[in-house]
């Protein structure tokens, strides 16, 4: 807007009696943006886990030691007690909590996620100026050439520590510990089908400027993430949540992972109750519930949704459902083993 477009559409009396001072007001009015830089927010996916956390903590802080004061990190829920035990531990504060876009994100960096079904609330794809990720391309289009690095490893984590490396800025014992943290957890320990040698050695790399025993607290890490006995069936559900379109078939795949199913036995029931709420609440097609145990790599898959929609599931994991469930041996990742395989069952 210019200063003649806001004098003509002023009256004519007003404009001479008063002028000066409307002078110096639009001066000002339309001055201040242009001496506050634009806040550059770095955002991870809803439900964040861990790496989506660190990742925008240590992207921000990247981006800071480059240069770019305007960017820091924000999350688009609320924190789990795996990044709060991280956090705390590397004492890193909470990054600002931000569930709307509607009237702020002029300038978003997305990390550990690029689909749009997973972003926070009211986001504009025109909005967002890079992306840093490890998962498929889910969409994603935009009208400008962006910064779009997606590499198939194990936690974004990883991909910001290379980052690091590339741009010769040096990594401090936090932001290593948080680092080495997104890594064990996204590959659950670096057992996960995700996980490549490059994560292992950049788990060795960061943990020795952590000053952490790799092993060790990767153990302390799993009890914390596992640790669900205090949770409630719909903070089971929800504390990992994704949601997906399969050729048209609004999907929600949640997952939750124990060193012991057993521990769920109790709670099936009430999750089960929970995915069905939740898939009329969120008017989706289907929801889906991964309960993983992380010592015997193994998945229950538990399965709410329509007949069509079951056909697809049952196909997709080459079984029948029996008792709401299918289970598979040797199945940790959603991304690596569910949902190609939910994506390919419900291609039209
Ligand atoms: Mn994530
Ligand atoms: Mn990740």
């Amino acid at each position: 807007m210019t200063n003649r477009s806001l004098f003509n559409t002023s009256g004519a009396s007003v404009r001479t009696c008063f002028s000066p001072l409307i002078i110096t007001v639009t001066f000002l009015v339309l001055a201040a943006p242009a001496f506050a830089v634009e806040e550059l927010i770095v955002i991870g996916h809803k439900s964040p886990d861990t790496d989506t956390v660190i990742s925008a903590i240590t992207y921000a802080n990247l981006k800071n030691m480059m240069g770019v004061k305007e960017a820091f990190p924000a999350v688009s829920g609320d924190l789990d007690n795996e990044t709060k035990f991280v956090l705390g531990y590397f004492k890193v504060p909470y990054p600002e909590k931000i569930t709307d876009c509607q009237h702020r994100c002029g300038k978003v960096i997305l990390v550990d996620h690029n689909d749009m079904a997973q972003t926070v609330d009211n986001l504009n794809m025109e909005n967002v100026v890079e992306v840093v990720d490890h998962h498929r391309v889910g969409g994603f289009t935009n009208g400008k050439a962006i910064f779009f690095l997606i590499e198939p490893a194990g936690a974004t984590g990883g991909i910001i520590a290379n980052l690091y490396e590339q741009n010769s800025i040096p990594i401090s014992r936090e932001m290593a510990g948080l680092m080495v943290s997104a890594i064990l957890s996204d590959t659950v320990l670096l057992k996960s089908p995700t996980s490549s040698p490059r994560d292992a050695a950049a788990v060795e790399k960061l943990a020795k400027i952590a000053g952490v025993d790799p092993v060790k607290f990767g153990a302390e890490l799993i009890r914390v993430k596992t640790d669900i006995a205090f949770k409630s069936a719909m903070g089971i559900l929800m504390g990992d949540f994704k949601e997906f379109n399969f050729s048209g078939t609004k999907s929600g795949v949640g997952q939750v992972e124990v060193a012991d199913l057993n521990v769920l036995t109790l709670k099936r029931a009430a999750i089960l109750e929970e995915m069905k709420k939740v898939k009329d609440s969120m008017n989706l097609d289907m929801v889906v519930m991964m309960l993983t145990n992380v010592m015997k790599e193994s998945s229950d898959l538990l399965f709410v949704g329509n007949a069509t929609a079951a056909k697809s599931f049952e196909k997709a994991f080459g079984g029948k459902i029996v008792n709401n469930s299918i289970y598979r041996e040797k199945l940790l990742s959603r991304k690596l083993q569910v949902i190609p395989l939910l994506e390919a069952a419900f291609k039209k």
